[in-house]
């Protein structure tokens, strides 16, 4: 590297010719140390000379071909690499191979940052509603630290949703998804982790709850629900249906099990309504 930026005076914005003008001069010595020899002792002899410089003009053609030869490739490769560039930010100017293929890597790994961090979010994130799915739900939860694994979770169905489609149309339904996703979202706390679980169903984590905290909340976007509705089925507002549970530490599955247990009681009670998981016996 020190000799490359010790000879970058020479050509500053060509390797190719750098390299060209090196080899040229490091292939005459031979012919120069010649003729500064011959000079000072006279003993120059013509068969000799242009015979040692008929060698070296072969020589420099040969290393010349050769380096060029070989350069090409490189050369190719960076401009490939600088043709992926979707990256806005201007770059240094590019002055020769090895800059070239520094800024075509560059931008590479730019553009491969930028698709993995796509592809990160329409892992973790919903289509549809714009909220995480299920799992980038699972992913917030797994990076709490201990001491905030603790609140309640509920699982929220929309009530005969089947009927929005099939009354309405499949659009109708998509529009009255992505509203209740919305209302959600504006109506919790920004706190609280809301996700899409998969169809009509929705999840919330309420950090630091309890149940009635967690009931009173969902209660009030119920209530909501019936003054503001997102839209009607058979003449009436469309309600949801949530169960409750309490989590405190241990394997989320348990308590989503639990809270799911809750949304099945609150069907069966008549729909449209808020229902807290029984508590776990306790030893
Ligand atoms: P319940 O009150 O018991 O929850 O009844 P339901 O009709 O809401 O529940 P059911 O499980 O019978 O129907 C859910 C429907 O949700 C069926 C499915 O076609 C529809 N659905 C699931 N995902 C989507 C979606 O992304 N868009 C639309 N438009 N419909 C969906
Ligand atoms: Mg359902
Ligand atoms: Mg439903």
């Amino acid at each position: 590297m020190h000799f490359y930026l010790a000879t970058s005076f020479i050509f500053p914005r060509s390797l190719r010719l750098r390299l060209f003008t090196l080899c040229f001069v490091a292939t005459h010595l031979p012919l120069l140390g010649y003729m500064a020899w011959g000079l000072a002792t006279g003993r120059l002899a013509l068969a000799e000379f242009v015979l040692l410089t008929l060698a070296t003009v072969i020589g420099t053609g040969i290393a010349l071909y050769g380096i060029g030869a070989l350069l090409n490739p490189i050369h190719a490769l960076a401009q490939t690499l600088q043709g992926q560039d979707s990256d806005p930010t201007p770059l240094p100017e590019v002055g020769d191979v090895i800059q070239t293929l520094y800024a075509g890597v560059h931008r590479a790994a730019h553009v491969t940052r930028t698709q993995m961090q796509d592809l990160n979010v329409a892992a973790h994130e919903d289509p549809l509603t714009g909220i995480a799915n299920r799992r980038g739900f699972l992913m917030q939860i797994d990076m709490l630290p201990q001491a905030r694994r603790k609140g309640c979770v509920a699982i929220i169905d929309i009530d005969h949703f089947k009927q929005v489609n099939d009354r309405m149309g499949h659009d109708e339904g998509d529009r009255v998804l992505a509203a209740f996703a919305q209302r959600l979202a504006a109506q919790l706390r920004r706190v609280d982790h809301v996700a899409r679980w998969g169809g009509e169903e929705f999840m919330v984590f309420f950090p630091d709850c309890i149940e009635d905290e967690a009931c009173w909340s969902l209660s009030r976007i119920a209530t909501q629900m019936r003054d503001d509705p997102i839209g009607q089925v058979n003449g009436r507002a469309i309600s949801f249906s949530a169960g409750v549970a309490r989590w405190q530490g241990a394997p989320i599955d348990e308590t989503i099990a639990s809270a799911d247990q809750a949304l099945y009681d609150a069907k069966q009670q008549g729909r449209d309504r808020v229902c807290r998981a029984a508590q776990p016996a306790c030893c």
